[in-house]
This record gives C-alpha cells, sequence and structure tokens, in this order.
C-alpha cells in the first residue's frame, strides 16, 4: 500500500522535542503572567479579507503564502498566516476598547505560509504574540520589546541582536514613499519585475525585497530616518532612552522595513547568527492604523510575533541540556496473577494522589521488568511477589542509593508521599 506522510513544511513533534516545546510554553506563560498580558485563542481559520485588509495586498504572505480555499457554504476562508489581525478582530468583534485600557493579550499558535521549506522555515509553524492596545506611549513599545528580551533571558540565548527603527506616522511616510519612489525609479532597469511593479503601489515593500541584486541596488537609498516628524522623532528618541534606562540593548538599523503592511512608527527585530539565513526570531513593531484599518475607531497598539521553531534552534544551539531527564517516582512490578492485580491497585493510589506510577503491561520478566524502571528513570522501585501479597507489605527501593525500607500496601500512598516531600 502506498505509504502516507505528512506533508511537506509540516512536523510532528513529540518524545524529547515535545517536552522542549512543553518547557518553552511553561516559560511562556509565566513571563506573560509577570508582564500582565493575557491568553487569547482565536480560530485557525478566519475570512479570507481579514488578511487582505489587515496584512495589505501588496504583501508577500497576501501575494504568494497564504492558505486560503472556499468551504462547503462558499465562505473565503483562510488559514491564519499572522497572529495580528486575528487578535485585532476579536478585540473589536468583544468591544474589549471599552474595558480599561491597555489591553494586554498574547498567543500561541499555529501559523500557515505557503513558502519553500527550509532550515527555520516551515509551512507550519507556531508563534508567540502578544499585542497592546490603547497606548500610543514609546512606554508601551519598551515594554513589548522587554517582553521579547527577558524571554530571550529566560531561554538562555545571549546571541541575538536588537535591531529598531522607525517607519513614522502617515505624514512622515506620504513624504518618504516620494523621496523612495524617486530614488527607485533611478534603480528602475535593475531591479527585479517585483519590485518593479511595488515601487510606485508600495515603495517601502521594495526595500523589503530577498533577491540579492536588488539589495545591492537599495544600498544607499535613503531612509525613514531623515524624513520623521517632530513626534515621530520624539517617540523614536524616548524608546532609546527607555530601552538604555532598562538596561537592553539595541542598534538602531534602518534596513528594517518588516514584511507586513500595517507598521507605523517603532519597527524592531531580534536576530541571531546562529542559526544561519533564517536568523529572525522575533519581529514587531507599533501598529496604530490597523484597528481602523479592520473597522474599529482609531486606536494605537503594538507587539510581536515570535517563532517558536526559530527560538528552539537557537537555544539549542546555545545551551546543552537544558532539560532534566523525564522521570517517573516509581515503578511497582509483579510476579504472577494475584501480584499483578495488588500492582495495579497500588500503581492506581498512588496516581490518584498526583504521584507518577508505573507497572508492567507486557508480562516481562522481573529482570526486564527492573531494565524497564531503569529506562524510565523510577526514583523508587517495588516489587511484589507470593510473599508479598501473604505480608501485605512490599520494600520500596531507591534507585538512586538502593536503600530499602518495608511499607504495608495499605500505608504506600502516604509513606510515598512523605518520602516524595522531603525530596522535593
Ligand atoms: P522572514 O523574514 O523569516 O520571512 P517574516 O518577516 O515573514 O520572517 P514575521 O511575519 O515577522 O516573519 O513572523 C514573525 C516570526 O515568525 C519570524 O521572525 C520568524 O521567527 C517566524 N516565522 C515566519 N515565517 C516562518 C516560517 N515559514 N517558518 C518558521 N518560522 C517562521
Ligand atoms: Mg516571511
Amino acid at each position: 500500500m502506498e505509504e502516507i506522510r505528512a506533508l511537506k513544511g509540516t512536523k510532528d513533534i513529540f518524545g524529547e522535542d515535545m517536552r522542549k516545546w512543553l518547557d518553552i510554553e511553561e516559560i511562556i506563560r509565566n513571563l506573560c503572567d509577570d508582564f500582565g498580558f493575557n491568553q487569547i485563542r482565536t480560530p485557525i481559520f478566519e475570512f479570507t479579507k481579514l488578511f487582505k485588509r489587515g496584512v495589505g495586498e501588496t504583501t508577500d504572505i497576501v501575494n504568494k503564502e497564504m492558505y486560503s480555499f472556499i468551504d462547503k457554504g462558499e465562505n473565503d476562508i483562510t488559514l491564519k498566516p499572522e497572529g495580528t489581525a486575528p487578535v485585532v478582530r476579536a478585540y473589536l468583534e468583544h468591544a474589549m476598547h471599552a474595558e480599561t485600557q491597555p489591553t494586554k493579550l498574547y498567543y500561541i499558535s499555529p501559523t500557515f505560509r505557503y513558502e519553500k521549506p527550509q532550515a527555520g522555515r516551515q509551512r507550519q509553524f507556531h508563534q508567540f504574540g502578544i499585542e497592546m492596545f490603547g497606548s500610543d506611549s514609546p512606554t508601551a513599545d519598551a515594554e513589548v520589546i522587554a517582553v521579547a528580551s527577558t524571554l530571550l533571558k529566560r531561554l538562555g540565548i545571549r546571541k541575538v541582536e536588537l535591531h529598531i527603527n522607525s517607519l513614522g506616522g502617515p505624514e512622515c511616510r506620504k513624504k518618504y514613499n516620494e523621496t523612495l519612489k524617486a530614488f527607485l525609479h533611478t534603480k528602475e532597469e535593475h531591479l527585479c519585475e517585483l519590485c518593479r511593479e511595488r515601487m510606485d503601489k508600495n515603495p517601502l515593500r521594495v526595500l523589503d525585497c530577498k533577491n540579492e541584486k536588488c539589495q545591492q541596488e537599495l544600498e544607499g537609498a535613503p531612509t525613514v530616518l531623515d524624513t520623521l516628524g517632530e513626534e515621530c522623532r520624539a517617540h523614536f528618541e524616548k524608546l532609546q532612552e527607555l530601552l538604555t534606562i532598562m538596561d537592553i540593548p539595541f542598534i538602531v538599523d534602518s534596513s528594517i522595513v518588516r514584511g507586513l503592511d500595517y507598521y507605523t512608527k517603532t519597527v524592531f527585530e531580534f536576530i541571531s547568527n546562529d542559526i544561519g539565513a533564517q536568523g529572525t526570531v522575533c519581529g514587531g513593531g507599533r501598529y496604530d492604523k490597523l484597528v481602523e484599518e479592520i473597522g474599529g475607531k482609531p486606536t494605537p497598539a503594538v507587539g510581536f510575533g515570535a517563532g517558536i521553531e526559530r527560538l528552539l534552534l537557537v537555544r539549542d544551539a546555545e545551551n546543552e541540556n537544558v532539560l532534566k531527564e523525564a522521570s517517573r517516582d516509581i515503578f511497582i512490578g509483579y510476579r504472577g496473577e494475584a501480584a499483578m492485580m495488588q500492582a495495579f491497585k497500588l500503581v492506581n493510589q498512588l496516581r490518584s494522589v498526583s504521584i507518577s506510577a508505573e507497572s508492567d503491561h507486557l508480562q516481562r520478566s522481573i529482570k526486564a521488568q527492573m531494565k524497564y524502571a531503569n529506562k524510565i528513570n523510577a526514583k523508587f522501585s517495588a516489587i511484589i511477589g507470593e510473599s508479598e501479597l501473604e505480608e501485605k507489605s512490599v520494600q520500596v527501593k531507591n534507585m538512586g542509593t538502593g536503600e530499602a525500607v518495608t511499607v504495608p500496601f495499605e500505608q504506600l500512598t502516604s509513606v510515598m508521599k512523605n518520602i516524595l516531600g522531603k525530596e522535593l
């Protein structure tokens, strides 16, 4: 029969990897608690028009990368290619703007993009993202950046640089677009087809072109920073002061323009040199126009999206064995049918008080059962045979020290609770 495999660019997560995922997710949950962000889970799919409007019709994501389909009800639907537009939709749909502001939300979500699979690039990947609505203060930008920076610290990731830039507000942007367009026209014949197509509609996108030849031509392009107006300049300067006082090192980098249309003012990326070409682990910025774009009242907002797969890659590249080995509290082995019944009774009692216990499901010999106990890193073990059944007690052995104590069956849970409690 033909073998059925997972789709290109998708991955099964299990075993040792799964433990790393659970660990990073727990770190993220604690981090967001500390920073006062609440979790939100939006559906895996949305109406396609949400992303067309939110992400922008001239972006790579909307042009080339969306998983869109028509469902049986003839709805035009897209698997989420990013997390911000759905959160904005939910923010409006549930009138969160009417509650005390700011609204601070985070998500951990599968994300889908039809891209060429390669190291650090999948078709289904996962993003951790945060969004803060309702504040136009640079303190909000700084706090959002601090969440990412603290996460990297907690993951033991050191070799990542923070690059920041400002794209200005609509006014500065309009001025800049004209300057940039004029520059791009002088390079027109050397740019790729897509760049030529985009240079009038959305010149900023041209700066984000992945084509190396284009990137060469773009050296010396005018930067937004040159055309920032008074207010945007002050905002960007205050952000830099805040980052400095918060001990978050940064590099001002005018080449950071981001791949989505919705950004205004601050944009930033955390970039690693440890994992090859796809080195951006986290990207974000301010998007003061997006809420309006999606149908709400003007609402300032700032956030980021971080690729969990890439965070794990960098974490692994910089650290060895961050996780303790998986273990079980106790293994209870047995010899014979009657002892098996007793073993499973005890295992069940132990589990019901949150002691992790295992027994044998494969009719192994006693020797093989003990090997299995070692394999699962059982801290304690006990074997029930005929004499144990008669005495109604069992020897509990510490697998590390070899010490053993005899414990009556009916006291096993309370004794184990004690022993483990003392150990913890
Ligand atoms: P890139 O420049 O790598 O294409 P991007 O600008 O498209 O990134 P964003 O839209 O900002 O990425 O998404 C935020 C983060 O999600 C990225 O910084 C990256 O860590 C991760 N990411 C984006 N696309 C993928 C993908 N196809 N596979 C794995 N992770 C991804
Ligand atoms: Mg991309």
